[in-house]
């Protein structure tokens, strides 16, 4: 057992290292602990624009806007018509997102955390220290062994598909089409490739037939795959509960979200934060709280969205994710936004 450290952080995706960046500077003894992320899943994740403020406040956006990310400047969806009609960040009140190159928007990010004080380490071992933060992602490794379950929304996974882009695809927005058995999208990454992903459920016939979509097969046609389809967890659920004796999760170990939302980073980067704020003030009801707001939030909004696609009353997919929309929704009104725009 090592001890001299204040705050254990378990995981360094977004939510860990804006964590202990935030610990760091407040002058705890921080050890972040990063086995390395296992599987090379780039989702073609884009960052909303309401990151900026979070970064600017941070200190870190001016190094971001150099990092090569691409602009995003929307979306453009076939969900509930076959047409595709579109979503432009112009209308975006913080301007254009970030289509991102993922390992190193995670690499940027702990960087910063050591340059603040963080020491980075492997995977967490049996150190000991005051208070644990489990930021290990979806698979909540910590807080799983301190006795806290996941419970699931659903049992989605995603078969993710790399291509080389072809030359002269400049397009910078995310395309979302919606099928019978799931949804799919497909966005440029900064490497040069695009990336195709089909969300579905395991039980439903979940082969990779990209030629068989109407909008995202026009995108990669001719393109050469780089690598086999890659099948990955996207599960929506929560940890319960959230937090215990000297530990609590943050960003997708305690709450993970509908990959249509496109808010998982956003959200892990605001719960990095909020988790360090509960170390220092101690008051993990008030973190609590503030998580169960986002979850009320994001649930209204998430079945709002899937009750405006009702090409397929009867398939599976559809019928576990549907509900009436409340009266006064107008979807029209609220676009499918960056990716849909949840919360
Ligand atoms: C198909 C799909 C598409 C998505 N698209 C988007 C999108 O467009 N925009 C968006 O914002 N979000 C998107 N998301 C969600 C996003 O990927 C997550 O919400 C986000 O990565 C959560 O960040 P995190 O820091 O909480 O966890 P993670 O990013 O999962 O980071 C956890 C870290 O912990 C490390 N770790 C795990 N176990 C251990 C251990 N035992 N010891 C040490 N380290 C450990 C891992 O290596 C990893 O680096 C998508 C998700 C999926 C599945």
């Amino acid at each position: 057992v090592t001890s001299g450290y204040d705050v254990v952080v378990a995981g360094g995706g977004p939510a860990g290292s804006v964590c202990a960046l935030v610990l760091a500077r407040a002058g705890a003894r921080v050890l972040l602990c990063e086995r390395g992320r296992r599987g090379t899943f780039g989702g073609g994740e884009s960052l909303p624009a309401a990151a900026r403020p979070l970064l600017r406040d941070l200190g870190l956006w001016e190094a971001f806007t150099a990092d090569g990310h691409l602009p995003s400047y929307g979306s453009r969806s076939a969900w509930g018509a076959a047409s595709l009609a579109g979503h432009a960040a112009v209308f975006d009140p913080y301007g254009h997102g970030w289509l991102l190159d993922r390992p190193r928007f995670d690499a940027f990010l702990r960087a910063a955390a050591v340059a603040s004080g963080a020491v980075l380490s492997g995977g967490v071992g049996a150190e000991s220290a005051c208070w644990t933060v489990d930021a290990t992602g979806r698979t909540a490794a910590v807080a799983r062994r301190l006795g806290a379950r996941r419970v699931e929304d659903d049992r989605a996974v995603a078969v993710v598909q790399r291509y080389a882009a072809a030359p002269g695809d400049v397009d910078a927005t995310t395309l979302v089409e919606a099928v019978r058995d799931g949804w799919w999208y497909t966005a440029r990454v900064p490497s040069g490739e695009r990336v195709v992903v089909y969300v579905t459920d395991p039980d439903l016939p979940a082969s990779y037939d990209v030629s068989s979509t109407r909008h995202v097969f026009g995108l990669v046609a001719g393109c050469a795959p780089l690598g086999p389809a890659v099948r990955v967890p996207a599960r929506a659920g929560r940890l319960v509960p959230y937090s215990g004796s000297a530990w609590l999760a943050a960003g997708d170990a305690a709450q993970s979200f509908d990959p249509l939302s496109s808010q998982g980073i956003l959200t892990a980067l605001f719960g990095g934060l909020a988790a360090a704020e509960a170390v220092l003030s101690g008051d993990v009801d008030a973190y609590a709280a503030r998580l169960d707001t986002v979850r009320a939030t994001y649930q209204r909004n998430r079945l709002l969205y899937y009750a405006t696609e009702d090409r397929w009353p009867d398939a599976p997919f559809w019928r576990r994710r549907r509900s009436v929309p409340p009266a006064g929704f107008e979807p029209a009104a609220h676009g499918l936004g960056n990716r849909c725009s949840i919360p």
